[in-house]
């Protein structure tokens, strides 16, 4: 385990709001600072965080832009998405590198992340030329019936910190494409990468007023974002404790909503599995991101004839993890995000082990040599897990694995299942018949056969059911048609013949 930074600290980047196509200060004194959580002493960027008013200004740039943007034909806002694409692909490299000093997920998976975002913009561009509705035949002679997709005007898209460049592509490509104007609001963690996904649109030729972004505290302006009266859409993912909060003001409103929460994914590897694949599907899902992902393996349900063999297994590779800082090739885990997530972490594994889980590794901060300066902890894994503890049903959002066994299929779905969250699932079994059983039968949005809980594409839907979800899927046409109306046209062509006609 170590690691510092190897390349010089770059220079400290002074960070505007983009209003009505303009960079201009947040008007609160309080000053936001993004850290490097490798590094804390690193300053990544500083700016002055929006307040409510900033905010209203944006919706007001939104508004009068809305007009002329929804005029545009879907097509020409396509190419305007296919533009941004081609504009992220060639600053993969440098956006990844920026991605790994201000969010910590190494370099790897920045890269991983940039791509599986540019794919999203690429998929959503194309729907630029498919944004049509349907026709069907009518009941009355002579009459054509079609339905039309129109844009909703102003939306809010709310993003959380762990998926920095990919959550906020995968929510504002679909909506600029639709022909919404958006006001954007990330994560006040990650203002600079949030500062390069402007930069990027205003470089494809977005007109002003049609993206803006304010940055600052969700609690002094969050609220705003969803109740102003001229927004007609919240897309929202992060935490279930302000998702909720979205979804009530939201349907207060009577607006449209859909909120993508926490997630506390189980893994089931059965006797019959392919014990090597699926140990690198629960390294992957359980440690990849340091455990960062909504999708991350958090729950393992081991069919007990091989439970032994595979916690042997899993240990010897989990004390391979190098951890560091995330620019360190040779670095397997980066830190959490932050002190605040350092700290949840350290608090649910005193949880566990006051519980009575079985601590089987890990469990410390780590501050060996420069770790100190960062926010490192040890990947863990408890065993002894039972589902009344809250080491099973609550979503820490870090490297913390809790394991349990199960002495047949049944008991092991019924694990699964016995969770407030219902994102993702896995199982690992080479008999087909409990695969399509768990398909069939696992509470969760999305299930995996012999792959980790993570992971999406553009092509498909993306989102949870119970407490991981609420509202429509993301990505694919679900993804697109959330930032849409559906529009049902009666067109009657009989004209004068209509007063001869039987019907
Ligand atoms: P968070 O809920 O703290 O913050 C999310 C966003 O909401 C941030 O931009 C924040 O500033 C903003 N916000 C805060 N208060 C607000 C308010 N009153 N009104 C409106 N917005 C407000 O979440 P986080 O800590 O940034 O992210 C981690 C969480 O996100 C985890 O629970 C994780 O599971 C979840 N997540 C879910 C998915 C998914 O697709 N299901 C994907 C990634 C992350």
């Amino acid at each position: 385990m170590t690691a510092a930074a190897t390349e010089p600290t770059p220079e400290v980047s002074l960070l505007k709001q983009y209003i009505a196509g303009k960079w201009v200060d947040g008007s609160t004194t309080r000053e936001i600072v993004s850290t490097n959580p490798a590094d804390t002493r690193q300053v990544v960027a500083k700016l002055k965080g929006c307040d409510q008013a900033d905010a209203v200004r944006a919706v007001d740039a939104a508004e009068a832009a809305f007009a002329s943007w929804r005029a545009a034909p879907a097509p020409a806002r396509g190419r305007i998405i296919a533009k941004a694409a081609a504009i992220a692909r060639e600053r993969k490299e440098e956006l990844a590198r920026l991605m790994t000093r201000e969010q910590g997920k190494i370099l790897s998976e920045a890269l991983g992340e940039m791509e599986k975002g540019i794919n999203l913009m690429e998929w959503f561009a194309g729907e630029g030329m498919r944004m049509g509705g349907m026709t069907q035949p009518s009941e009355l002679p002579r009459n054509l019936l079609y339905t039309l997709r129109q844009p909703l005007g102003v939306v809010s898209i709310i993003t959380p910190w762990n998926f920095p460049w990919a959550i906020p592509v995968w929510k504002i490509s679909p909506a600029l494409v639709a022909g919404n104007c958006v006001v954007f609001k990330p994560a006040s963690l990650v203002p600079a990468l949030a500062v390069e996904i402007v930069k990027i649109f205003e470089a494809a030729g977005l007109p002003p007023g049609v993206l803006n972004l304010v940055l600052g505290a969700g609690s002094a302006m969050g609220d705003i974002l969803v109740s102003e009266p001229r927004i007609k859409a919240v897309s929202f993912t992060g935490s279930n404790e302000i998702g909720k909060r979205v979804h009530t003001l939201g349907g207060a409103r009577g607006i449209k909503v859909t909120c993508e929460m926490g997630g506390k994914n189980p893994a089931v590897v059965w006797g019959d599995a392919d014990l090597a694949l699926a140990l690198g599907g629960v390294m992957k899902g359980a440690f990849g991101s340091t455990g960062q992902r909504c999708t991350a393996t958090s729950r393992l349900i081991l069919d007990e004839r091989i439970a032994d063999e595979f916690l042997k297994m899993l240990l010897a590779e989990v004390k391979k993890i190098k951890v560091g800082d995330g620019m360190d090739q040779t670095v397997g885990m980066g830190p959490a995000v932050d002190e605040s997530q350092l700290k949840t972490d350290l608090e649910y594994i005193a949880i566990g082990k006051s519980e009575g889980a079985k601590l089987l590794c890990g469990g410390r901060r780590l501050e060996d040599a420069d770790l100190r300066h960062g926010c490192f902890v040890e990947p863990t894994i408890f065993d002894g897990v039972t589902p009344r503890m809250r080491l099973w049903r609550e979503e820490i959002f870090g490297p913390v694995l809790a394991v349990t066994r199960a002495k047949t299929f049944e008991e092991a779905l019924a694990l699964a299942n016995d969770c407030e969250f219902g994102l993702t699932c896995a199982i690992y079994t080479q008999d087909l018949t409990l695969a399509m059983r768990f398909s069939q039968d696992a509470e969760a949005g999305m299930v995996h056969v012999n792959s980790p809980t993570i992971g999406g594409e553009a092509q498909v839907p993306f989102g949870g059911i119970k407490g991981s979800g609420v509202g429509e899927r993301e990505m694919s046409k679900e993804g697109l048609h959330f930032f849409t109306e559906l529009k049902t046209v009666f067109l009657d062509y009989t004209g004068a013949a209509r007063s001869s006609s039987i019907y």
